[in-house]
C-alpha cells in the first residue's frame, strides 16, 4: 500500500502539503501511521500538480526522505491542485520512476493504493509501466473519470481480492475512491486535502467510510456509496 495526498484550493506550496507536516507524505514514505498493508513507502515518490491547467509531475524510484534537491525546490512549487504519493510497490512490480504514481492521460493526474490481479485487466499499451497501478490508471483514463465508481465496481467484481484506493485530479476537480484502505478528508478554510492519513493531529479531520465514492469541487465535497449494482 501506498499512500497519497490531494489537495485542491487556493494556492499553496507543495513543501506545506508534503514535507512540512509532522506527518505528512515524507514522514509517511518512512513511519505511516495506519499502514495496514507493507511498512513503509520507500519505492520512490510522485509529485503532480498544476501549473494552471497543464499537470506537471516529479517522480522518483528513490525514497522520499533522502531527496535534498527536491527539498530545496519544493518550497517554490506553488499550485492550486495536487496529487503526490509514496510508494511500497507490491511484490513482483518494476521499481521504476514510471511506476510510481502520478500517471497521467495529459488532463488527470491519478495514484492508486492498493493492489490488482492484472490478469483482470485489459492489456494497454497507454499505460506507462507494467505496474499493476499504471495498467489500472490506463484502464480508467480509456473509460473516462466520469465512469470512475463504475470502473473501480467493476475490477472490484472481478478481482474481490483488490485494493482500490484511487485519488485523481484534473485541475478543478478531486475524486477518490475508497475500496480496501484507509482514506481521511480535511475541510480547511483555504481548500481540501484528501490523504490516506492524516498529516497531523490537529482537530478537523474526518475518516472516510470504505467503498464510497468522494468528488470536491470548489463548492462542495460530495459522497457517494459503491454499489455493485448499481455502480
Ligand atoms: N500495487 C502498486 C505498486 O506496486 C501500489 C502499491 C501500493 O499501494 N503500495 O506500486
Amino acid at each position: 500500500m501506498c499512500r497519497h495526498l490531494g489537495w485542491l484550493g487556493r494556492e499553496a506550496s507543495v513543501s506545506s502539503l508534503v514535507l512540512d507536516p509532522p506527518q505528512g507524505l515524507r514522514v509517511q514514505s518512512y513511519a505511516p501511521r495506519r499502514q495496514k498493508h507493507g511498512l513503509m513507502n520507500a519505492d520512490g515518490w510522485g509529485v503532480g500538480f498544476f501549473d494552471d491547467t497543464t499537470p506537471r509531475r516529479w517522480r522518483s524510484a528513490a525514497p522520499l526522505w533522502g531527496d535534498v534537491s527536491f527539498d530545496s525546490i519544493a518550497p517554490a512549487l506553488r499550485s492550486h491542485c495536487v496529487v503526490a504519493a509514496v510508494r511500497s510497490a507490491t511484490v513482483g512490480m518494476p521499481i521504476e520512476a514510471s511506476a510510481t504514481a502520478p500517471f497521467t492521460d495529459g488532463r488527470w493526474l491519478l495514484s492508486h493504493n492498493g493492489v490488482v490481479d492484472r490478469d483482470v485487466l485489459p492489456l494497454s499499451a497507454a499505460a506507462e509501466s507494467t505496474c499493476d497501478s499504471a495498467v489500472l490508471a490506463a484502464l480508467i483514463f480509456a473509460h473516462g473519470l466520469d465512469a470512475l465508481g463504475h470502473t473501480i465496481v467493476e475490477v472490484g467484481a472481478a478481482d474481490p481480492n483488490a485494493r482500490l484506493n484511487i485519488l485523481a485530479a484534473n485541475g478543478s476537480r478531486l475524486l477518490a475512491t475508497t475500496w480496501g484502505d484507509t482514506l481521511s478528508i480535511l475541510r480547511r478554510d483555504d481548500g481540501v486535502v484528501l490523504a490516506s492519513e492524516p498529516y497531523d493531529d490537529q482537530p478537523g479531520w474526518e475518516d472516510l467510510p470504505d467503498r464510497h465514492l468522494i468528488e470536491v469541487t470548489a463548492e462542495r465535497v460530495t459522497m457517494t456509496a459503491l454499489n455493485p449494482t448499481k455502480g
